[in-house]
């Protein structure tokens, strides 16, 4: 049941950014249609503080810098083999090496080179989105994997593995894996402030970015940061579950498509009157219920 819902606040949470996109593609012609004097000023300058509310929202999940909770890093042990391992591009290949050269240490102990058709589909993928992720090796197509540690995972915390936003399935970890190399004893990634892998920045999982997104829209506040990875994932089940259950991903839909409709009469020089009225209406009955369902379960820890 709960794959359900979570999906359902995982694309509540993408229609929102991708109004981001949208707006975006059509902001030139909002302001032009404003500097010719068509459209009202107050539709227009409720286009701007969308624009700048969903910017922000974006900009958080694609810089965000670092997680909320009190976690262990869970996301940061993998396999022995090389299912589950984290790959690096040439770029980061060459500033590992002289960070390790640093140290003292010797590279080849920190990574394996893999035949790219050895990898998982998924991986590969992911990765064909930039070439540079491929290194040529003797007319071989690689790719290069950070070896973990010997460092085994303490098994009491597979009980707070959290879900992953592919598939809403757990994270990968499982008693056999081991630290990545860079985690160190307090959990904390040693490179972190000299490098951050693409791969590591881009990671979130599901509970986080529930959690950040509601924070970052105003339903959550700083108490939350202290909270346990434990914790959270109580409350982003519950708040998904009231996402369910309240149908707010269908009010969201409904939401961005008569908003769509009125920025779209906007350009056109149409009549926008009505439509932002209703618009407006629908926006307070919707943010009410947002408020007092999130609100509910925020209030019940
Ligand atoms: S993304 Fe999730 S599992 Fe990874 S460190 Fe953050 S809270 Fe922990
Ligand atoms: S490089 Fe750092 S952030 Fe990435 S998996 Fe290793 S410890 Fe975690």
């Amino acid at each position: 049941m709960f794959w359900d819902s979570e999906e359902d606040i995982f694309r509540w949470v993408e229609c929102r950014v991708s109004r981001y996109y949208w707006l975006g593609y059509m902001s030139d012609a909002i302001e032009s249609s404003v500097r010719s004097g068509l459209g009202g000023l107050e539709v227009h300058d409720f286009f701007v503080d969308q624009f700048a509310v969903l910017q922000d929202l974006k900009k958080m999940l694609v810089e965000g810098s670092s997680c909320i909770p009190d976690c262990k890093a869970l996301c940061c042990y993998f396999s022995r083999d090389h299912s589950t391992q984290i790959p690096i591009s040439t770029d980061e290949f060459e500033v590992l090496r002289d960070i390790v050269s640093g140290w003292g240490g010797n590279f080849e102990d920190y990574y394996s080179m893999v035949p790219a058709d050895r990898i998982s589909v998924e991986l590969l993928d992911y990765l064909k989105s930039s070439r540079n992720f491929f290194f040529d090796v003797n007319g071989v197509r690689m790719v290069c994997l950070l070896s973990s540690s010997d460092r085994l995972i303490d098994a009491s915390l597979l009980w707070d593995l959290p879900k992953s936003v592919k598939r809403f399935r757990r994270l990968w970890a499982d008693k056999d894996s081991c630290a990545c190399r860079f985690l160190d004893q307090n959990n904390r990634c040693v490179l972190y402030d000299r490098l951050r892998f693409t791969v590591c920045s881009e990671f979130y999982c599901l509970p986080v970015i529930v959690v950040m997104v509601l924070r970052h829209l105003g339903f959550v506040d700083e108490g939350f940061l202290g909270l346990s990875l434990r914790e959270i994932n109580l409350v982003s089940n519950s708040i998904a579950e009231s996402f369910r259950v309240n149908k707010l991903l269908g009010l969201e839909r409904e939401f961005d498509s008569k908003f769509r409709e009125l920025a779209i009469a906007y350009v056109n020089g149409g009549d926008v009157g009505k439509r932002f009225s209703e618009l407006k209406d629908f926006e307070r009955q919707y943010a009410d219920l947002l408020r007092v369902r999130v609100g509910l379960k925020l209030s019940c820890l």
